[in-house]
């Protein structure tokens, strides 16, 4: 049996979220669901129309770019990429071909690099809707124009998971850049794999195929799968990979021939010339890529490894922190108030950091059950940073026990309460005052002297039955921790 090895680069389209259009000032707003409301001659192709191109549209490019360590190019141009389909009314897609705004970065994650080859920008194309029992399609031209970005990958992905976690990494990264919601179930983001493979002792690389429009993170890792299998069957049996472009059956999980080599298109690109190149050079002063570079904000895996550092989180937690940037934000807030009262009451650094660690169990746990069963997010949750830190005080002073925080945290989730007033409306305080519970032992003490004789005579269970009697009489009121303490002492 051979051993093969599989090579995998992604090729991955992001559409921008900028108010208009690439190249004319149409609203882009994907979400609108009458056919052809945002167009204009100029996203129509229209003969006669000049097209100016969306600088918000270029810099958030670049800013994705530097964020993904690449290299951004001192002059760039737009090209025309030439093919027919009903849903590219110019006739001609407008592109960029061999000068892309950006070249050469990484994105790194797991402790691994790829590389990137390309960022560039282009438009986006009109969409086709076949209605059901009819012989006619209708085009839907309100797409047409979007800015969309396109990221090439170099040909050094190992496997079908480190290729999908490779476009969530991307889909988190341009999430926190703002520079699209880059949801792919709504097509903002797109993906294609190409994928070959050799036996491992080769060194040039296998024919590749190329597996189109993967449109969830499912379909990329689970169409790679089949595509490793399927050739490694191939050259098994002594077959040819033939070299051709693919589609995926979610259906039936297959990938499917959809265009052979020969067939390939020859795109005839050439520079566009109603628009003109892109001097991004200094000098010339349209661009400030160091104002753009500082508008980038920290990156999930600095925050993951800021948060490991400065609060002790464990990876896992700090990991979900890092890939949810309000839940990350609300967090901070709540430690910041903690920390403030720590000092005021001056706290022991290590029982801050205990705190800090109990925050994010609670927010990680809870909140996040709170938040999910009731279709909400962390942006809209009534709970103030400041009273979840006081909250978090409240179960550090032993003021209520853990049961009773459940239902204290529900209820500030529900009417935004502050945490104290609730606790006294509620009667959910815990009592941990020493002489009230010290009262409520000596009457257990005197009406279960049975227990009391058993425990001086080496029964260790009869203890647990009179914290149990104490916190029955309390109405589950009563501090246990403390109730055994003391129950210990008169006893002793
Ligand atoms: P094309 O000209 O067919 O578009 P490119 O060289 O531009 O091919 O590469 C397109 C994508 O395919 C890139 O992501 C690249 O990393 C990947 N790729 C190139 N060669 C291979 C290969 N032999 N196996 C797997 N992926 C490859
Ligand atoms: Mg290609
Ligand atoms: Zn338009």
């Amino acid at each position: 049996m051979i051993k093969y090895e599989p090579v995998i680069g992604m090729e991955i389209h992001v559409e921008l979220k900028t108010k208009s259009k690439m190249f004319c000032a149409c609203a882009n707003n994907p979400d609108e669901t009458q056919p052809n409301q945002n167009i204009c001659p100029i996203c129509m192709g229209n003969p006669g129309t000049l097209p100016v191109a969306n600088k918000k549209a270029i810099e958030d490019t670049i800013k994705t770019a530097l964020a993904l360590n690449c290299k951004i190019a001192k002059h760039s141009k737009f090209d025309r990429k030439n093919y027919f389909y009903p849903d590219l009314p110019k006739g001609y897609q407008i592109s960029q071909y061999d000068m892309p705004l950006s070249e050469g970065g990484f994105l790194e994650f797991n402790g691994k690099k790829i590389n990137i080859t390309r960022i560039h920008l282009e438009e986006d194309t009109g969409k086709l809707i076949h209605p059901k029992e009819t012989d006619y399609s209708l085009v839907d031209l309100n797409r047409a124009g979007t800015p969309l970005m396109e990221l090439v990958t170099e040909p050094e992905i190992k496997s079908a998971q480190e290729a999908k976690e490779f476009c969530r990494q991307l889909q988190l990264i341009v999430k926190y850049l703002g520079v699209s919601d880059a949801n792919m179930e709504k097509g903002h983001m797109r993906c294609e794999a190409n994928i070959s493979i050799k036996p491992v002792w080769q060194k040039e690389f296998g024919t590749k195929v190329e597996i189109k429009n993967l449109n969830s993170f499912k379909a990329v890792e689970r169409s790679i799968e089949y595509e490793i299998k399927r050739q490694s069957e191939a050259l098994d049996d002594k077959e040819e990979i033939a070299q051709e472009t693919r589609g995926w059956n979610a259906d039936n999980q297959e990938t499917y021939s959809q265009r052979k080599k020969e067939e390939a298109h020859d795109y005839r690109y050439f520079p566009e010339p109603d628009l003109p190149p892109i001097d991004l050079t200094k000098k010339a002063g349209l661009f400030d890529i160091e104002k753009i570079k500082e508008s980038i904000p920290e990156l999930p895996l600095f925050k993951k490894n800021r948060f490991i550092n400065q609060y002790k989180l464990s990876e896992e937690n700090a990991r979900i922190f890092s890939e949810d940037k309000e839940l990350a934000n609300y967090f901070e807030q709540i430690v910041s108030e903690l920390r403030e009262w720590g000092n005021s009451k001056r706290i022991d650094g290590n029982l801050i950091d205990k705190l800090t660690k109990l925050t994010a169990n609670y927010i990680l746990t809870e909140l996040q059950r709170l938040l999910y069963k009731n279709d909400d997010t962390v942006s809209c949750c009534k709970i103030t940073a400041e009273n979840f830190a006081e909250f978090i005080t409240l179960i550090q002073e032993g003021k209520i026990s853990s049961s009773g925080a459940q239902t204290l945290l529900f209820e500030m989730y529900k009417t935004g309460g502050d945490p104290s007033n609730i606790l006294d409306e509620k009667s959910l305080g815990q009592v941990s005052n020493e002489s009230e519970i010290e009262k409520l032992v000596y009457k257990i003490i005197k009406n279960n002297q049975k227990s009391v004789e058993d425990y001086k005579n080496g029964k260790e269970v009869a203890l647990k039955f009179l914290i149990g009697q104490s916190m029955k009489e309390s109405n589950g009121k009563a501090n246990p921790r403390v109730v055994e303490e003391i129950l210990k002492k008169k006893l002793g």
